[in-house]
């Protein structure tokens, strides 16, 4: 059967946004307001000659930041659990924060295959300089894309498919 590539990051970074533009239609659903999003969204995705199912491991996604830890938690689970290969999705908008520090910690010890992907990075000439301190996740090299204006996914894709 087809490898499954979950997609982890707090509420915000764009996980749905990515998981559209890669899935082609409109799956999940982009909030405007809390809660909007279902649950685990599931979408076969072809690249080059290579198939696989993605996972919006996102959900109803919680406000308080006490309960978004937890709810993190359970996506990271959740995506150890049942991935091939884990999407971690982070902010360049927002920077690095404690609970990305934190997914990383339970991602790196999984052992699973990690990409680590820098998502809302419009314009890379600008942006650049940003992508790089998330090296300091200690999970390897930052992906930088524009999930909304579709910048960078084909290398990101790449770098997802090496782990098949
Ligand atoms: P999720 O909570 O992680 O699923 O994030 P969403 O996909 O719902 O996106 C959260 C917000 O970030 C929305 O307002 C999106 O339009 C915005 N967003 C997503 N991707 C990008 C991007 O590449 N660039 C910018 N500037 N905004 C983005
Ligand atoms: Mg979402």
């Amino acid at each position: 059967s087809k490898p499954i590539v979950a997609i982890v990051g707090r509420p915000n970074v764009g996980k749905s946004t990515l998981f559209n533009a890669l899935a082609g239609e409109k799956i999940s659903i982009v909030k405007d307001h809390p809660g909007v999003t279902r649950d685990r969204i599931y979408a076969d995705v072809t690249w080059l000659t290579n198939q696989f199912t993605m996972i919006d491991t996102g959900g109803i996604e919680p406000e308080s930041k006490d309960l978004m830890l937890s709810h993190m938690r359970q996506q990271a689970e959740i995506a150890i659990e049942t991935a091939d290969v884990i999407m971690f999705i982070v902010d360049v908008r927002q920077g690095l924060v404690d609970a990305d520090f934190k997914v990383a910690d339970m991602l790196r010890r999984s052992g699973k295959p990690i990409v680590l992907v820098v998502n809302k990075v419009d314009n890379f000439d600008k942006f650049m300089p940003d992508v790089y301190e998330f090296y300091n996740l200690g999970i390897g090299d930052p992906h930088p894309v524009s999930a909304s204006s579709k910048l960078g996914l084909g290398d990101m894709l790449d770098e997802v498919i090496k782990f098949f």
